[in-house]
């Protein structure tokens, strides 16, 4: 029998419904704050992840599904979206005038990663992205429609954490200070911090070698280093956050190890999550798009993992909201008639019925019901028609009752 491909699942039931209520959610939301959605292929060129996500990183050196097409392409299937995003913009010129430009997108990703609980090969993303706007206002804004987003899925705990990691400019002084700090402790560091100490110093602050954590204690503050106006924006944002009450603490350990990452990082982790604790991260990354080619825009944006949000959610509320369809059987041939009737009215009507057309017997129908956890089923038989009524049974009470067909349509609403 085959199987699905390691790390890639097939979504339905439960956890599918939480998916589509997250998503419904999202676009809800993130339509209110005036962002529109952007849909990118899945395939990008191989040069897109080298020069966004970095040649120095996890993503591109060890996890990228990558491949040659029949045309001699190197492509690759996207591990993230935002550079899609990016080159999109760039390509359509997009991001040609001064104003903002704000785009969500929900697409899956592929990483060949290790498995975990909560970590697959193929799995979901909701982002958001901000362009042309360099104010720690646009953050804040971004983040009350995040957290609003959070909120109205019922997500309980919330604490964002965030940080700066200033500029490319102002990094230099917190380079030497960290460097020396390193220096007089170096035998307690793995060998990838060694590495990275000189190649990208900051990525040895979110090393997930325990050892290195503790060894870390003390270390000098990048916030500390800021120059002047990254000082203040920094101030500037969490004081929003503040007076937004979005709850936040500031963790100087949260970097982006890449050189086009400015100012504000953040990420919100989950209890609930065990050791796979991210959630979500972002932040601000005012270099990447004429990095990438394009003009010289800030922006600003994060991702959220729908498949992990979508565990916690369960976790906390167990079923996803739904609306639970009332199921209409008909008994008979004259009834199954009638039945289509009164059933294309009540959906055209906009309410939520099930149609039993199997015919034959009540009891497979009820059984059906029973193990589908419909609440209320309606009876049609001869019966009915000629009294121009329908028998309701209420399954979590077993109780029934006789409607006429007009209080079908109002109290089935
Ligand atoms: P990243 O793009 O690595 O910053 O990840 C953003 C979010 O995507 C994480 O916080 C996770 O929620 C989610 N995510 C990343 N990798 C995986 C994976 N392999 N499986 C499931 N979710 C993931």
């Amino acid at each position: 029998m085959a199987q699905s491909v390691k790390g890639m699942r097939d979504l339905f039931g439960a956890e599918l419904r939480w998916f589509q209520h997250i998503e419904e959610t999202a676009r809800r939301v993130f339509g209110r704050h005036g962002y529109g959605e952007i849909r990118t292929p899945i395939l990008e060129e191989l040069d897109v992840f080298k020069r966004s996500v970095g040649e120095s990183s996890d993503i591109v050196n060890k996890e990228m599904y990558q491949f040659t097409d029949k045309g001699g392409r190197e492509v690759v299937m996207r591990p993230e979206n935002t550079a899609g995003v990016v080159r999109a913009a760039i390509q359509h010129k997009l991001l040609a005038s001064s104003d903002p430009v704000l785009f969500y997108y929900i697409g899956q990703q592929f990483r060949y990663e290790r498995m975990q609980t909560g970590r697959y090969r193929q799995f979901w993303q909701i982002g958001a992205e901000s362009f042309g706007v360099a104010s720690p206002e646009s953050e804040a804004e971004s983040l009350l429609m995040l957290h609003s987003f959070l909120k109205e899925l019922g997500l309980k705990q919330m604490v964002f954490s965030i940080n700066s990691v200033g500029t490319p400019e102002s990094r230099p002084a917190f380079y030497t200070a960290f460097r020396a700090f390193f220096a007089a402790r170096q035998e307690q560091f793995c060998s990838d911090c060694h590495r990275r100490i000189e190649s990208n110093p900051l990525r040895v602050l979110d090393c997930k070698n325990e050892t290195c954590q503790a060894a870390l204690e003390g270390h000098p503050v990048i916030t500390d280093y800021l120059d002047e106006a990254s000082a203040k924006h920094h101030a500037r944002l969490k004081a929003l956050l503040t007076d937004l009450d979005i709850p936040y603490e500031e963790n100087p350990r949260l970097v982006r190890g890449l050189d086009y990452y400015t100012r504000t990082a953040f990420e919100l982790l989950s209890s609930d999550l065990g050791a796979q604790s991210a959630l979500l991260g972002g932040g601000r990354y005012d270099l990447l798009v004429k990095h990438l080619g394009g003009p010289d825009v800030p922006a600003f944006g994060w991702a959220i993992g729908l498949d992990r949000l979508a565990m916690v959610l369960q976790q906390i509320h167990g079923e996803a909201p739904q609306v639970a369809p009332a199921l209409l059987i008909p008994l008979g041939e004259r009834a199954a008639t009638e039945a289509f009737k009164l059933a294309r009215g009540l959906w055209d009507a906009g309410i939520a019925l099930q149609l039993e057309t199997r015919g034959g017997a009540l009891k497979k129908a009820m059984a059906t019901a029973n193990r589908t956890g419909i609440q209320t089923v309606l009876i049609l038989g001869d019966g009915e028609l000629d009294g121009g009524t329908i028998t309701v049974k209420h399954m979590a009470t077993g109780e029934q009752e006789s409607w006429s067909m007009g209080e079908v349509f109002t109290r089935l609403k």
